[in-house]
């Protein structure tokens, strides 16, 4: 049986995403290709701080902390 997938992404695509926030290259979703939505939305984000990247469309979020490695 199959169980409901949870609203995150996989690890390759979360990676995928939170490199490309890193660089400042433009976000779209790694699975539905809807627009990203980033909290908190200040830059640059405070070091340590904890950032939420959300798709808009289906709902993953894909999270990562501000100047770890
Ligand atoms: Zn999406």
């Amino acid at each position: 049986m199959r169980k409901p997938r949870p609203a995150a992404y996989n690890p390759a695509q979360a990676l995928h995403l939170i490199a490309n926030d890193r660089n400042g290259a433009p976000l779209s979703c790694p699975s539905c290709s809807g627009s990203i939505e980033k909290s908190p939305g200040i830059a640059p984000p405070l070091p340590r701080s904890h950032i939420t990247l959300r798709c808009t469309e289906c709902g993953r979020i894909a999270r990562y902390i501000a100047g770890a490695a």
